[in-house]
This record gives structure tokens, C-alpha cells and sequence, in this order.
């Protein structure tokens, strides 16, 4: 009876909610904006909730937004902690979703279930290891899984805040992160964009100066991320990566940056093959919440 799984993709803007056992039995799907947190749990809930009464449904997953806490032991685990979007500051995401549907439910961040479900949705992706997954969007947020696992830590990987360098005279933009002003996110996240050009990224042509200096800057971050996890593959996702030959200019700068240093084929012959766009489009995050959801009643 119970062969279902409820996956939750909490974003920033919008909630996505899935009932499904996987990306070719989606039972159904459907998302609203982000409100106040009553207002949006509430909603997620109604969703799920005729599911759970017919007890269809086994276990749940969030892919989160974050910060959160990720710790089962501490007594604030599975809530979101010190968010910019403050009225979601400190609240329990998890408990207000698994005491509302009586379901077990597992909780983690948005990019490590991305790249848990880019993982564990595509065969190809299945023995790479270890695997990262980076989005590119209003922010810029890195899930890494070693052993086909997120790795979690103090709290978990925040390297959409790697320090890069920060070329001044060629960029004098100071930077749009909150905590840090010229971190990666400050320096390359489509709200960076939006703020040092006056528009959307969406809205820049490819002959834009725009697209040089944001591919310098991702490619930055891959450099760095190669570095310390020496992942077998690199999925490049969000709004920002979509433009038109991003990857490609990307690679390349990527392959200049490493200059020869690290030994691998798939770095000098195969990088079309090793820096990715994700093979699940939009929907990593709450597949990646289902194979969570799976992986908990399985476990
Ligand atoms: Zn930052």
C-alpha cells in the first residue's frame, strides 16, 4: 500500500511539492510561491495530506533552502536557522511537515538534493564519485556527495561563499552578498548580475561584457572545487548556467585556470563529459527530495 514517496523542493520563491516513485511516475506535481512560513507549510501540507490519509505514502523529503540544521542530535535539527529571508528565521520546516502528516521525513539542503538526485536518477551519474552539483541562480549554492552521500559537516558546505579573487580594476562592482559583499555569490549569483549591470541576466546578450566575467567567476569556483573534493564529475545547474554557451566558455576557462596541473583525461580530452548541465532540467531538487525519502524507509 504505502509505495509512494512526497518530495519538497523549498525555495526562496516558490515551493515545489511532488507525490511520485521516481521521474517516469510523477502521481503529481505542483508548486506555489513562498509566503509567510504558516501560510506555505500549511499549503505544503493540504497537499500531501489525502496522500498520507490513505496511507499511500512511506516517507518524505525536503530539499531546503538554507541555511539548516542537519544535525539529528541537536534540537533544532531539520529547521531553517539564520536565513536573509528573515521571517523564515528559525523555524521547523521538518517537524512542521512530519507532525502535521504523521510521515517520517528527511531533510536537507536544496543543492545536496540536487545532487543526490542528479546521482541517483541517471545511471551514467551512478558510480561517479565523488560527485558535485553547483547552481548557478539568484544565488549560487554547491551540494557535494562523497561514498553517494551528502556530506554534511559543522553544518554543511556553503561554497557558494568560496572567497575568489576580486579583480577591482576590471570589476569595481563591490559585491552583493550580505554577509561577505565579494564572495562568489556577491561577485557572481544572478542577484550580482542584476545589480551591477541594471538587469536581469536574462536580458544580457551574449556580446555582453557580462558573460565573460560571470564565466571567469564560475570557473573559479569549479577550479576550486576540483581542488578540494577532486570530484569524477561536475553538474553545472541554475537560471544564470542556461545561457547559450556558458558550459562551453566555462570549460575552457576552467582547462586555462588548471593549467595542465591535475592529471586526468577527463579534465584534458573529456570536459564536455565532466562539467555538466543537469540531466533532470529544473526538477534535480525535488527528485532529489523523493530519492531521499526513498533512501529513509529504506535505511
Ligand atoms: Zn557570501
Amino acid at each position: 500500500m504505502k509505495r509512494l514517496y512526497g518530495g519538497i523542493e523549498a525555495g526562496g520563491t516558490k515551493f515545489v511539492c511532488m507525490v511520485a516513485t521516481g521521474p517516469d511516475d510523477v502521481v503529481e506535481e505542483k508548486r506555489f510561491p513562498t509566503a509567510s512560513p504558516e501560510e506555505t507549510i500549511q499549503q505544503t501540507n493540504s497537499f500531501f495530506a489525502p496522500y498520507a490519509r490513505r496511507g499511500e505514502l512511506a516517507a518524505l523529503g525536503i530539499a531546503s533552502f538554507g541555511p539548516v540544521d542537519l544535525n539529528p542530535a541537536s534540537p533544532t535539527y531539520g529547521y531553517i536557522t539564520t536565513t536573509p529571508k528573515t521571517d523564515w528565521n528559525n523555524v521547523d520546516l521538518q517537524g512542521g511537515v512530519s507532525r502535521a502528516l504523521e510521515l517520517p521525513v528527511v531533510l536537507d539542503t536544496d543543492v545536496n538534493a540536487a545532487a543526490l538526485g542528479e546521482h541517483y536518477w541517471t545511471a551514467e551519474n551512478n558510480l561517479l564519485d565523488p560527485f558535485v552539483y553547483i547552481t548557478v541562480g539568484t544565488g549560487i549554492g554547491v551540494g557535494v556527495l562523497a561514498n553517494g552521500r551528502p556530506v554534511h559537516g559543522l553544518v554543511h558546505i556553503e561554497a557558494g561563499h568560496f572567497a575568489i579573487p576580486h579583480d577591482r580594476q576590471k570589476d569595481p562592482f563591490p559585491g552583493s552578498c550580505p554577509y561577505h559583499g565579494d564572495c562568489l555569490e556577491g561577485l557572481g549569483s544572478g542577484t550580482a548580475i542584476h545589480r551591477r549591470w541594471g538587469k536581469n541576466a536574462e536580458a544580457l546578450p551574449d556580446s555582453h561584457p557580462a558573460w565573460e566575467l560571470e564565466s571567469e567567476y564560475i570557473a573559479l569556483a569549479l577550479i576550486n572545487l576540483i581542488y578540494a573534493y577532486s570530484p569524477q564529475r561536475i553538474v553545472l545547474g541554475g537560471g544564470v548556467s542556461q545561457h547559450a554557451g556558458l558550459h562551453e566558455i566555462v570549460r575552457r576557462k576552467v582547462q586555462q585556470g588548471l593549467n595542465g596541473y591535475i592529471q586526468s583525461p577527463m579534465l584534458l580530452k573529456a570536459i564536455d563529459e565532466y562539467i555538466v548541465p543537469p540531466s533532470l532540467g529544473n526538477r534535480s531538487g525535488v527528485l532529489g527530495a523523493i530519492a531521499m525519502a526513498i533512501d529513509l524507509v529504506k535505511s
